[in-house]
């Protein structure tokens, strides 16, 4: 039996074309390595530093770093999700190779494993 997993992929592919606008906004793209991205420091800023200022910059890049990774561990999960459809593992649990339920499916199309096995998502390898 063949499952249809057309509207994931559709979800996967407008949650990664979303992820990829906001992180370009955010960071820039390792060439190198596409599952790093890098946070940019906010160029709208120049010249002498305020010292006044200096303590907000200083938070708001932590801020952006700390958003920048948050998306790029989401860009990160949604790839290796679509990429399932390349190798047609997309649907089946990492750790007991058993299909994902549908409405785990459903609620995150970018699930690893079944629903047996879902506190041993977050310990398995990036
Ligand atoms: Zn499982």
């Amino acid at each position: 039996m063949n499952n249809d997993y057309t509207e994931h992929k559709t979800a996967l592919e407008n949650e990664l074309s979303m992820l990829t606008t906001e992180l370009a906004g955010l960071g820039i793209q390792d060439p190198h390595n596409p599952a790093d991205w890098i946070a940019k420091p906010d160029s709208e800023t120049g010249g002498e530093p305020d010292p006044n200022d200096v303590a907000d910059r200083t938070e708001d890049w932590d801020e952006r770093r700390a958003t920048v990774a948050l998306l790029e561990t989401r860009f990160n999960n949604i790839t290796r999700a679509l990429n399932k459809f390349n190798t047609g593992t997309y649907g089946v649990c990492e750790i007991s190779g058993e299909p994902i339920e549908a409405d785990r499916l459903a609620a995150n199309p970018a699930a690893r494993t079944c629903k047996k096995h879902l506190e041993a998502e977050s310990d398995l390898p990036a």
